[in-house]
């Protein structure tokens, strides 16, 4: 195979005005952190980006006091059309900066430019944009005439989307009449940073939002604090169960976004030139690190072959390198934990039996990086098949009828997502209707949208994000 010569075409970091050091935003305002500070790097490199503070359970309680005397003082007695004016204002601003969130999201989390330009940082324009709209239509939302907000919400959010994954909770918290204290992952704190600046500079009043960095522990500490009314939490399944036990019997309401093992199924019908693009999208799309990434492909036997020789010719085309090069398809991994996980449980994967095939691509020498890879002869029992990698790493599974398809996909803990690909209208219907996921996509995969809700069943959580349900979650009596 040839391949095309591309010359570098690196999005300049100029637009970047970043601080050394970064404190917590507290109260509308950056302040010190009383734990200890840790650095934030480029996946890519490896290389120092800032110093960022870490939150106390003291800094915790000082920013959930705020979040109360803000929620007591202003938020929850403004109306609905003036906290709609003023998501509307972030998620214009939002836009204005978008370059710049763009960069900053490449930079720290390792994702391509072109997925944190095109898909990130809309979405999270979008994400405000509609929440603005309901803020003052709540009565209209079907969720009860006069529907009352919460208080103080407590976030807790991963690293695979940080910008996004704030979006998801933040905009539907405020539009409902919430304040939030939310926590951004260890390892991306950076574009949240950025987002309290927007928050200052849309004239936000202080303490309706919140932002405090830290690692576990400020989680932790947050979603235990007795003045706050709901938490939310996407991340692992491990520490959603976690936070579960922590907030039984407390009162405060909760919804948890964990992980997923999506099946991925292509009948033989399937128009394959898509499928195929929709099998990359799927499972390649931000480095495999998506927790409704389609992880598990169900391929009919009949076309098992000609499905895994195009695909690994496909992937023999992306580029993998630089995330802040416009032509790169496969960024970073985010970090050396997650690098080493990914490895672990392919090297599983060897082990067990299933056949291995990576692209050819070269790695750079510093930095965290995997190449796109596929295991063929899984079974259903091969922990590769079962457990959630969080990488670039598909497995390829048979079947040979739908019933088969069916049983084969439903054999997960988890029921985030799923994809099925026929050319047949009523086979989608048929076998949607049997699939115990969350989210399905027929003949596409890997699509959001802020009106549609998104959420799992089983061991990847319970609640809904997205849309008129969304809303619920935020609502007193709703959820
Ligand atoms: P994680 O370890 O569960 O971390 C998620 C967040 O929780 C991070 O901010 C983390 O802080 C914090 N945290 C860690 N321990 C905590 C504790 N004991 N109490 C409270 N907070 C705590 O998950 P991850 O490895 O970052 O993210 C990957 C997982 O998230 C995957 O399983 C993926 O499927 C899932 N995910 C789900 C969705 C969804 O919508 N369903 C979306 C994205 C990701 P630190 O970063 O400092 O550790
Ligand atoms: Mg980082």
């Amino acid at each position: 195979m040839s391949f095309l010569e591309y010359a570098p075409a690196p999005e300049s970091r100029a637009i970047l005005n970043l601080r050394d050091e970064y404190g917590l935003f507290i109260d509308g305002e950056f302040r010190a952190g009383s734990g200890e500070s840790f650095a934030t790097i480029s996946p890519a490199d490896e290389k120092h980006i800032a110093t960022i503070a870490a939150a106390s359970e003291a800094d915790v309680d000082a920013a959930v006091a705020a979040a109360r005397r803000a929620y007591d003082k202003t938020w929850s007695k403004m109306s609905g059309r003036d906290r709609g004016k003023y998501l509307f204002r972030i998620a214009r601003l939002v836009q204005e900066r978008a370059r710049e969130l763009a960069v900053a999201e490449s930079l720290d989390n390792g994702k391509p430019i072109k997925e944190s330009r095109d898909v990130d940082v809309p979405l999270v324009a979008a994400w405000f944009f509609y929440y603005a709209g309901w803020a003052d239509k709540l009565d209209y939302a079907g969720l009860g005439a006069d529907p009352r907000s919460l208080g103080v919400a407590g976030q807790v959010i991963p690293w695979n989307f940080p910008l996004l994954m704030l979006a998801w909770k933040i905009a539907p918290a405020l539009a409902a009449g919430n304040t939030v204290v939310i926590k951004p992952a260890e390892t991306t704190p950076l574009s949240a940073l950025i987002f309290a600046e927007i928050l200052q500079q849309a004239d936000l009043p202080p303490g309706v939002v919140n932002i405090i960095t830290g690692a576990g522990a400020t989680g932790s500490a947050l979603v235990r604090h007795p003045d706050v009314n709901k938490v939310a939490f996407t991340g692992s399944t491990g520490v959603g169960r976690e936070i579960a036990k922590a907030v039984a019997g407390s009162g405060k309401s909760l919804t948890l976004e964990l992980g997923g093992k999506a099946a991925n199924i292509v009948f033989e019908d399937a128009p394959i030139d898509q499928a195929i693009e929709g099998i990359v999208n799927g499972i390649f799309f931000n480095q495999g690190h998506v927790c409704c990434a389609g992880s598990r492909l169900l391929v009919q036997e009949s076309i098992h072959d000609e499905v895994v020789e195009r695909l690994k010719s496909r992937l023999s085309t992306l580029r993998l390198g630089d995330p802040l090069d416009k032509n790169t398809d496969i960024g970073a991994i985010n970090s050396r934990a997650q690098l080493d996980r990914i490895r672990e449980l392919s090297q599983i994967g060897e082990d067990e039996g299933a056949e291995r095939w990576s692209a050819p691509c070269v790695i750079p020498e510093n930095g965290f990086w995997f190449a796109p890879t596929i295991f063929t002869n899984v079974q259903a029992s091969h922990r590769i098949a079962r457990d959630e990698i969080f990488g670039p790493v598909l497995s390829v599974l048979t079947f040979r009828t739908p019933g088969e398809a069916i049983e084969k996909a439903n054999n997960t803990p988890y029921g985030l997502s799923a994809g099925i690909w026929t050319d047949k209208g009523s086979r989608i219907l048929a076998v949607a209707d049997r699939l115990r996921a969350g989210v399905i996509w027929a003949n596409t995969f890997n699509r959001f949208d802020p009106a549609s809700p998104f959420g799992g069943y089983k061991e990847s959580g319970y609640g809904r994000e997205g849309g008129r349900h969304g809303l619920a979650a935020y609502l007193k009596g709703a959820a």
